[in-house]
């Protein structure tokens, strides 16, 4: 491709709510452009990028047995209120109205559209298993888009779904799964880790997130070199989650921002932590304005309670039911987004006072609560602190160590949540009627490639992995005018071309300097600069992007070992 045919507006300036380095790139470096609050238009060398990353995950999917499919990004409400999903996703869920009054949501993720499918499409075990996935939009109406594509209200996603006739079976794919979302994130070129995340009572480690190593990140990661061992911190400072508790698959309904004012203060004077130590706050808004939330510090996971609550409205029927109806109040336990927490037992239920927080389980949350007179916060359960250099639980003589990281991937066993509420079955060898088992994968295509920035750039910008560069080679006349240097980057563009390398000639009639400073800032791993002294000397310039490093070489010669 020719530099002067392609749309790449890149910029000197980043956009001043840019706070990340993969967003501020990503925007000078002409690949993506905002039009509206987390939703982005990706232009031309941005959807390059996103296009390889798509390949490698396709690749890695079709590799272990995947189907690819094209599901609808709009889907009808009576398939959210059959799986029960409609009332308590909360705000996250975009919906909408039809012509004829009928409701319809923009998809956040497609469990129940897969399932619909396969219960009306499958019948037999001997149709199973079945691994189907799609690469699509999504939306999320996030309460705090930000950084970008990394968090936008519109994605896109891989979403894997899995269906079969036994929990050994969904193990087995499981696995494959994990062996095929460590190959992409290895073919990306990230450094990551894969983690054990809460998976609730469930039993075993049936989640597990990847996560990229990144000051950036928001979440934090907490592994032990010794044995191998590698968690959320969520998971880490967890305490055991008791019976009937416990997280159930579903999507996250809290919803993070930046806590209220009148929070920070009572949490912070109550945990005596400082306010920026509150990293993760839940905290829910309504239309009324402030919400309420709790809590977890830097490192630390703190059960407490804000007492003097009113008006909430449960997000999670399980919760709704079990508290709401022994006590006709409006309770709920206020708590760190994944934390597992153990459901009151009655006599705790029976003691509480008008608007006191309650107890849940993982994932369970409330929504529209408003403050009532003096705001209380009690502690409740033990105070957990996962430090750096903890013993590790899990070995002899290991330490914890905590990275923030990036969740690039997550992968679930569901069990038979949906199909057991969507009536989702299959006649099994006995010709006897099953419910389906199943599993879900879900692979964040943008969030990877600004995952890849955020861990490859320099003070000139991005530095491509070579697997996700827009292209793999830049040629650089130093003056496109001059008729042999034209001509000799004509015939290493052509030359390139033929050899199935992936090149762009910059044939702007720019200074080099520009030319110079666009192709640092877009970060082609190879760069081929073509000038009049050295074509005297039969040899042209290759410069590596990563290293800085750059050397004379034959020409034409050395195009036939590019890259
Ligand atoms: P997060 O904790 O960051 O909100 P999530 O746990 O809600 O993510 P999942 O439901 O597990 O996300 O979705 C699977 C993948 O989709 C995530 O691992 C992530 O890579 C990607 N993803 C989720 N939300 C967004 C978003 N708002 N923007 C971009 N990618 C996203
Ligand atoms: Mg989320
Ligand atoms: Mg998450
Ligand atoms: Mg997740």
């Amino acid at each position: 491709m020719r530099y002067s045919q392609l749309l790449i507006p890149t910029l000197k300036e980043a956009p001043s709510d840019a706070e990340v380095i993969s967003h501020k790139l990503m925007v000078r470096a002409g690949m993506i452009r905002q039009l509206a609050s987390g939703i982005y238009s990706i232009l031309p060398l941005g959807l390059r990028v996103l296009r390889k990353v798509e390949q490698i995950i396709r690749e890695e999917m079709n590799a272990i047995g995947g189907q690819e499919v094209f599901l609808p990004s709009i889907q009808p409400a009576e398939l959210w209120q059959e799986s029960g999903r409609w009332d308590f996703y909360g705000k996250e869920l975009l919906r909408i109205i039809d012509r004829h009054d009928r409701k319809f949501c923009y998809g956040p993720t497609h469990e129940e559209v897969i399932t619909d499918i396969v219960r009306r499409e499958v019948r037999s075990y001997r149709q199973l298993p079945l691994v189907l996935y799609q690469i699509q939009t999504k939306f999320r109406d996030e309460v705090r888009p930000r950084f970008g594509v990394m968090r936008g209200r519109e994605f896109t996603m891989k979403d894997a779904y899995s269906f079969h006739a036994s929990e050994q079976d969904v193990q087995k794919t499981y696995e494959d799964m994990k062996t095929a979302y460590n190959n992409v994130f290895k073919r990306c070129g990230l450094d990551f880790k894969m983690v054990e995340a809460d998976s609730g009572t469930i039993g075993g480690s049936f989640s597990h997130e990847f996560m990229v190593l990144a000051s950036s990140g928001e979440d934090a990661v907490v592994f032990c070199d010794a044995c191998g061992y590698a968690s959320n911190l969520e998971k880490a400072g967890a305490r055991p989650p008791a019976n009937g508790t416990g997280s159930d698959g579903s999507e996250p309904l809290a919803e993070v921002s930046t806590p209220g004012q009148k929070t920070i203060e009572a949490v912070t004077t109550f945990l005596k932590v400082p306010p920026q130590k509150l990293v993760k706050t839940l905290i829910l808004e309504n239309e009324k304005g402030l919400v309420a939330g709790l809590v977890r510090g830097d490192r630390q996971l703190n059960p407490v309670k804000l007492k003097n609550l009113i008006d909430c409205e449960w997000l999670h029927p399980a919760s709704e039911e079990s508290i709401k109806e022994q006590t006709g109040l409006p309770v709920g336990y206020v708590g760190p987004v994944n934390l597992p927490l153990p459901v009151f037992a009655d006599h705790e239920v029976a003691a509480m006072q008008d608007f006191v927080t309650g107890a849940n389980k993982t994932d369970a949350h409330f929504t529209g609560v408003q403050f009532g007179r003096d705001l209380q916060v009690e502690q409740v359960g033990d105070l957990r602190t996962v430090e750096e250099g903890d013993p590790c639980p899990h070995c002899d003589g290991g330490t914890y160590q905590i990275r923030r990281g990036i969740e690039v991937g997550h992968i679930f066993i569901l069990g038979t949540k949906y199909s057991t509420a969507m009536k989702a079955g299959f006649l099994d060898e006995n010709g006897k009627e099953k419910t389906l088992v199943m599993g879900c994968y879900g692979i964040g295509v943008g969030r990877t490639a600004a995952a890849a920035i955020e861990q490859n750039h320099d003070d000139k910008g991005i530095v491509w992995p070579a697997p996700l560069a827009p292209f793999q080679v830049v040629i650089l006349p130093t003056n496109y005018s001059d008729e042999k240097v034209k001509d000799a980057a004509d015939t290493a563009y052509r030359r390139l071309t033929e050899l199935g390398v992936e090149v762009l000639l910059d044939d702007r009639s720019d200074r080099l300097g520009v030319k110079f400073k666009d192709a640092e800032l877009i970060g082609f791993p190879l760069q081929l600069v073509i000038g009049p002294k050295n074509l005297e000397q039969g040899e042209i310039e290759v410069k590596t992007r990563r290293t800085g490093e750059s050397a004379n070489h034959p020409f034409p010669a050395i195009l036939e070992k590019i890259p």
